[in-house]
């Protein structure tokens, strides 16, 4: 199992490279890059309130659908709807997230 140190800088690094790939897309310069670990671990801090999060789908690379084994009902930040099929949140990512979708933010629910 990794660390929250560890699942926090695997989260920091794919958002900042998310981020990065939206600058460079968007013809942006790499000054947004120097808040982008602050914001994703003032994110990751609120995770634990769980309340649903902020950060945009895009930025993060969110899918619809699993990563191999990996999907949103088996991450530690997924917050289930009314039933398992249901429709949750993110403690991350904002809007309405797939217990079956997925994103670079992904990390193992303890059991
Ligand atoms: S994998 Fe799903 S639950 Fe986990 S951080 Fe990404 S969107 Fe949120």
């Amino acid at each position: 199992m990794k660390s929250d140190e560890e699942q926090v800088k695997k989260a920091q690094s794919s958002y900042t490279t998310s981020r990065r790939t939206l600058l460079k897309n968007a013809g942006l310069t790499a000054v947004g890059l120097t808040v982008a670990p602050g914001l994703l671990l003032s994110r990751i801090a609120e995770a634990d309130t769980h309340k649903p999060g902020n950060v945009p789908k895009s930025a993060v690379q969110y899918q619809s659908t699993p990563k191999g084994n990996q999907q949103c009902s088996n991450c530690r930040f997924f917050i289930p709807g009314p039933k398992p099929s249901a429709m949750g949140h993110c403690t991350i990512v904002t809007g309405k997230i797939s217990p079956h979708g997925w994103c670079n933010a992904w990390a193992k629910k303890s059991s």
